[in-house]
């Protein structure tokens, strides 16, 4: 669990150093500068300082220093966490719950998962073109689909093994993110494996035009012939439809056209 910046600016521009340290410390100003005894240790002369223009502290005889959470951390002996509740509540403001925290994390995955799927949807759309993707270049001349539908459609073919899994480590995603996608299963020996191979990928977008899902299809008779998404932290079956009903007019055996939107 983590506070933004801002909030730490907000609670800490709001308790004011002097103010808190002056609740353990009696201060005596002295030029810039507030001193006393220090709190952290023994001492008879004053070599506790406080600066109001910085809003640190710092002792000339034991060396301890640092922020106004610092010193709270420090003289309460409590956690960053609690330093900061504590000087919240000193202040009146109030700290977003920790359900809140876990729906901020909720969203930051998300928007990586977004970010997986546009890196997947453009690898896949490359990796048609590719010498290797010979089975899918065969599929798609005999489905008599030309190039431009093929671009704005995106569609691509997915490849061996892992490919696209080392190509989104490549790409900085983390596992977390990799797997929260569904385009990557673990196995249980600890193997990351791709969900699609050797398909001709369909990506679903959704009204955003966001990279939702993706639909793959088989070259072959082997089943299942089409398989789409799991369910994600982005996709709920039974919405988005779009790029689904785009995709299932592929299928060779409806002789249907393929619609331009
Ligand atoms: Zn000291």
């Amino acid at each position: 669990m983590r506070y933004s910046d801002e909030l730490l600016d907000e609670i800490r521009s709001r308790n004011d150093i002097i103010d808190v340290i002056s609740q353990y410390v009696t201060l005596k100003r002295s030029g810039r500068n507030y001193f006393g005894l220090c709190p952290f240790h023994n001492e008879k002369s004053p070599s506790f300082s406080v600066s109001p223009d910085k809003q640190i502290f710092h002792c000339f005889g034991c060396g301890v220093g640092g922020n106004v959470f610092h010193f709270i951390q420090k003289i309460e002996n409590v956690s960053f966490v609690e330093s900061v509740q504590m000087l919240a509540d000193r202040a009146g403001i109030k700290l977003p719950t920790l359900t809140n925290y876990e729906d901020e994390k909720v969203a930051k995955l998300k928007a990586k998962v977004y970010d997986v799927n546009k890196f997947t949807a453009e690898f896949y759309h490359k990796n048609l073109y590719r010498p290797e993707s010979k089975q899918g270049q065969e599929y798609i001349k005999k489905r008599k689909l030309d190039n431009n539908t093929l671009k704005s459609f995106m569609i691509g073919y997915s490849g061996q093994f892992d490919e696209l899994y080392r190509a989104l480590r490549k790409e900085g995603f983390e596992d977390e993110e990799i797997l929260a996608s569904g385009l990557v299963n673990k196995s249980e020996k600890g193997m990351y494996i791709d969900r699609y191979r050797n398909r001709i990928m369909f990506p679903i977008q959704d009204v955003r035009n966001r990279v939702i899902a993706f639909g793959g299809r088989v070259l072959d008779d082997s089943k299942p012939k089409y398989i789409n998404s799991p369910e994600n932290i982005v996709y709920s079956k039974g919405r988005n439809l779009f790029g689904l009903n785009v995709a299932k007019k592929f299928n060779p055996r409806s002789h249907e056209k393929v619609t331009y939107c």
